[in-house]
């Protein structure tokens, strides 16, 4: 029987929300192909994995997959790319399914990297929409973090294609009687090249993912020593200091305050964007910001003209004005 396989993101047992959009994907496409949503679910294979395991495949049944299959092996515990595409590529000759889906997060991407190049199958990342009944298959593709959509087509006998993180809402549709069984892949040491080993907890309180208030700093800032004046701002308004690239390269500010396409993708009530040209790297990475302000003292600058407001001035001066009228106020 064929089906649309689906892989589902978690680390040891956490699941990733990517993977509901991705169950969510799948649905319509296994409806209009008549078959039904399959998860495929890496793990260890010592007890603890069997209970993650089994609460893993109660929230896939309720997200619509109707079998759940648990890839067990002592390499599949923890993240390593190498062992979760081999598993997954064996998983899916034994199959035959009509598509493979899987996050179009890092990890996801990368999986199924390592799957279509064992199976020297072609695949399609961050896909926004499929069409299952083109032919061949019709996708639309999200590129440079979102301010690109592509068409594309796909033709090979098993469709392998990732689903753009954010693009799909993720909604329940329960299945009454989900099945569950284990499927054991060969895997031998070798897989085991790359896997997590480490784990640092990140700082608690606000971060730049959940900040309202965001001050980010780029080259203009001209120093590292030049952040205390963001640093001060933020802190007035219970926010979090970013930057941009040209920060981080100069090793000014370490790469988790980066903002844009190859960092944090930002979305709060305000985004003071200070010294900062608006490159489309990092405009990707700030664009949902509900508002912004860019504080420049070229008035020609991307962010500039792209922003909400505009204070035209050397952030020099600007910063420690907003700080001091801040406290003023209160
Ligand atoms: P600049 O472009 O040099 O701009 C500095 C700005 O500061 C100018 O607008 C200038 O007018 C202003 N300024 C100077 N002095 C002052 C002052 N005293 N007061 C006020 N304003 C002043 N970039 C990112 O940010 N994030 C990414 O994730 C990212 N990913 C990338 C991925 C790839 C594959 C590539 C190729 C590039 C990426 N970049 C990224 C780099 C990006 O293209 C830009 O080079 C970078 O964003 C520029 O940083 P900046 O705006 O700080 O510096």
């Amino acid at each position: 029987m064929s089906a649309v396989i689906v892989i589902i993101e978690h680390d040891r047992g956490e699941l990733a929300s990517a993977s509901l959009e991705a169950l969510s994907a799948a649905r319509p496409v296994a409806t209009q192909l008549g078959v039904p949503v399959v998860a495929a679910v890496c793990g260890g294979s010592d007890a603890t994995a069997n209970d993650t395991a089994g609460a893993i495949a109660a929230t896939c049944a309720r997200y619509g997959a109707s079998e759940v299959v648990s890839l067990m092996h002592p390499l599949l515990a923890d993240y390593g790319p190498e062992a979760w595409g081999e598993a997954i590529a064996q998983f899916v000759a034994q199959r035959r399914p009509a598509a493979v889906l899987a996050c179009g997060t890092d990890r996801g991407n990368e999986v199924m990297a390592h799957v279509a190049a064992i199976l020297d199958a072609p695949m399609v990342a961050n896909c926004l929409t499929i069409n299952p009944a083109a032919e061949p298959w019709a996708m639309t593709r999200v590129q440079w973090g979102g301010s690109l959509l592509e068409d594309s087509t796909l033709a090979a006998p098993v469709k392998l294609l990732t689903v753009g993180h954010h693009a799909v809402d993720a909604s329940s549709a329960p299945v009454a009687a989900a099945t569950s069984s284990v499927f054991e892949p060969v895997l031998d040491a070798s897989l085991a090249r790359t896997v997590v080993a480490d784990r640092v907890v990140r700082e608690a309180g606000v971060t730049l993912t959940t900040a309202r208030v965001v001050v980010g700093g780029g080259r203009g800032v001209g120093s590292p020593e030049g952040f205390g004046i963001l640093e001060e701002l933020a802190a007035e308004l219970n926010g979090k200091v970013g930057c941009s690239r040209a920060v981080t390269n100069n090793g000014w500010r370490n790469h988790t305050d980066q903002v844009g396409q190859t960092g944090t993708r930002i979305a709060p009530d305000i985004y003071m964007a200070c010294g900062i040209s608006g490159a489309i790297q990092h405009w990707v990475g700030a664009m949902a910001s509900k508002n912004i302000l860019a504080i420049n003292t070229d008035r020609e600058a991307n962010m500039v003209t792209k922003a909400d407001y505009a204070v035209i001035g050397d952030l020099h001066k600007v910063i420690p004005a907003i700080t001091a009228e801040i406290r003023r106020r209160r």
